[in-house]
């Protein structure tokens, strides 16, 4: 995808995308060296913002494909990496030369983000994760209230029953 289609499926140009296609493409590059596949990729965004939209277009991690997990942890961070060979990159946004004022003008933010030199606003470094990836088992259980079927990992504990959180929720406000 290049940088215009980028903006399109965005739905507009903003320097929040710019940052996060520079953060991607960093990333990509650095892992090209380490020879991960692209299926194999896994990645972790620490905010949800804008730029998570250019990471899904350059690495093709998605919520729906299961290799795109957000941690709200509200940081210009993304952690990309091979779930093979359990290495990769933590790419960080730390705009250290971004000149004073600049912000303020969106526009010309935006391009000088474009053009900058990647050392001069993030990091990338390797990253070698030592404990491996916990399967991807999730059994449904039924919800005691409703009956639905639940992922297990969200059952709530209802005096000792399982219950899903809309059902959990509607509980505890009546107790
Ligand atoms: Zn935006
Ligand atoms: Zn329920």
């Amino acid at each position: 995808m290049t940088y215009e289609e980028i903006i399109r499926f965005h739905g507009h140009e903003c320097p929040g995308l710019a940052i996060g296609y520079k953060m991607a493409t960093a990333a990509m590059e650095s892992l090209e060296s380490l020879k991960a596949e692209d299926e194999e990729l896994v990645a972790i965004v620490e905010n949800d913002a804008c730029g998570v939209d250019a990471l899904q277009c350059v690495t093709g991690c998605t919520f729906g494909k299961g290799n795109l997990r957000f941690r709200d942890y509200g940081k210009h961070v993304f952690t990309i990496y091979s779930r093979t060979t359990q290495t990769g990159v933590r790419v960080l946004f730390h705009g250290k030369d971004i000149p004073e004022g600049l912000r303020e003008n969106r526009s010309a933010f935006t391009k000088w983000i474009l053009s900058a030199p990647s050392d001069s606003i993030i990091s990338v470094t390797p990253i070698n994760l030592s404990e491996p990836e916990p399967a991807r088992i999730r059994e449904s259980i039924p919800c005691a209230l409703c009956g639905e079927n639940v992922m297990e990992t969200r059952i709530r504990q209802l005096s000792g029953k399982p219950a899903c959180i809309p059902c959990y929720e509607k509980h505890q406000k009546f107790e």
